[in-house]
């Protein structure tokens, strides 16, 4: 039997801090299903079809990652694909506050929906996308933070191609 599970969020844009959490959950899960969310409350800086296509271009040889994304609720996704297993990355305990209530939500919602959380490795601790947006909006190095492919589309939506 085939162990899939859905990895959800924003991603805008992905990070090597979700980069990394992927292919550590490729050790555990046969397949991913890395889901961008659309209707998010967060004001987006790319679209769902621009956060896609870049998370297709990181991840465009490994056969076992499906880039998708989905509107409305996490669990209608889940539903839709018959995936129940979602697998998340946590940071700190910041993160451990949100993601608490996004686990009670969710299995309220849907008890058969599981959710699955990887530590982030060291050196991802401080990566978060809102920040690397910033650093690269004040023409600073995205290198060792995100994937050249989407350094060089962030530096186009800032029109800072030139650093
Ligand atoms: P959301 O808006 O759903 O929180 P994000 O794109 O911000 O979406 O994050 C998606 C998932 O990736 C979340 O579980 C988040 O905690 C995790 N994540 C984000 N950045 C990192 C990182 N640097 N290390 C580990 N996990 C991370």
């Amino acid at each position: 039997m085939t162990k899939t599970a859905i990895c959800a969020g924003s991603f805008d844009p992905p990070t090597d801090g979700h980069i990394n959490i992927i292919e550590r959950g490729l050790k555990i899960f046969d397949k991913l299903i890395v889901a961008v969310a659309v209707n998010t409350s967060k004001n987006s800086i790319f679209t769902s079809e621009e956060r896609v296509a870049m998370l297709s271009e990181i991840f465009k040889n490994h056969k076992n990652v499906e880039i998708d994304s989905f509107a409305g609720l996490l669990v209608g996704y889940a539903k839709k694909r018959s995936i129940y297993t979602i697998l998340r990355g946590l940071r700190s305990a910041g993160d451990y506050e949100y993601e608490s209530q996004l686990v009670l939500a969710n299995k309220t919602l849907d008890p058969e929906i599981e959710i699955i959380y990887m530590m982030t490795e060291g050196k991802y601790a401080h990566l978060r996308s809102s920040v690397i947006k910033e650093i690269i909006s004040f023409g600073g190095s995205g290198c060792g933070m995100i994937h050249p492919t989407v350094e060089t589309k962030l530096k186009e939506k800032f029109g800072n191609k030139k650093i």
